[in-house]
């Protein structure tokens, strides 16, 4: 099968709610990024918004919007995604999870958080293709998530994209909220270096082991929930994907927008 004929998992940044409607490098990467596979039947997202002690799948038919953020311009929170729900899928992941020894549940009332929407909205404007929301656990580590996603391997052969939405670093308390186009932070550009260099080793172990290894990986990640989607979607492609830088960019100095492919 050709590579472009097959779906592949994604881990997207998906930066400040902004970027659901603003001109910028990241924001135009995501306008055109779903012209670069297959049209999916459904959409898991693993969303940094989505935090549990266990995965959770939202199964509602219709989820609502939510607008979970403060201080931004109003017409942000008009904004709507619309997109169905699929619960039977929900319930078939929730199962496939239990399976492999985690205590997975439906939520029936869950709706789409901004790490969802705000990137699907640029990637598949009318919302016409099902989601199913996927949480995280920031007590949880690297392993773990990397566990849940291989549980969820074979979605992409089935026509589910899986897609990781996160921060590749991200840490909102030492942003340069004055400067857009701040160039980046020494720290944050060794740790992101590290990463890259991990990935394009598709070194699975080492890169799991960031916490310990990677150049400053506590002050690009004061919270770890902004990273485990990344690892949710390199479990979710199959055995030693290739990986595919698909975007770099970075905002404000230091959140860094970058994302890839795994095939
Ligand atoms: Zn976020």
């Amino acid at each position: 099968m050709n590579d472009r004929d097959r779906l592949p998992t994604l881990f997207l940044s998906h930066g400040s709610p902004m970027l659901a409607v603003e001109d910028s490098p990241a924001g135009r990467f995501l306008d055109t990024l779903a012209k670069a596979f297959p049209r999916p039947r459904a959409i898991v997202v693993a969303s940094a918004h989505f935090v549990a002690d266990r995965p959770m799948l939202g199964s509602h038919a219709q989820p609502h919007t939510v607008h979970d953020f403060g201080g931004f311009p109003e017409p942000l929170y008009q904004i709507q995604y619309p997109a169905p729900g699929l619960p039977d899928l929900a319930g078939e992941l929730a199962g496939r999870l239990a399976q492999a020894g985690y205590a997975a549940k439906v939520r029936p009332g869950h709706g789409l958080d901004h790490g969802v929407w705000v990137p699907l909205r640029r990637m598949y404007p009318a919302a016409d293709i099902p989601v199913v929301p996927l949480s995280v656990n920031p007590m949880a580590d690297a392993a773990h998530h990397f566990a849940v996603g291989q549980a969820l391997a074979g979605l992409r052969d089935d026509g589910v994209l899986v897609v990781g939405s996160g921060g590749f670093v991200h840490n909102l308390g030492d942003l340069d909220w004055k400067h857009r186009d701040a160039p980046l932070a020494p720290w944050a550009a060794e740790f992101s270096q590290w990463m890259h260099g991990r990935l394009a080793e598709r070194d699975w172990p080492g890169l799991i082991g960031w916490q310990e290894h990677a150049p400053h990986a506590h002050h690009a990640h004061p919270t770890t929930e902004h990273l485990m989607p990344l690892f949710v979607a390199l479990g979710a492609a199959g055995n030693v994907p290739n990986v595919e830088v698909l975007h770099r960019s970075h905002e404000l100095g230091s959140l860094a927008l970058d994302a890839f492919a795994f095939r």
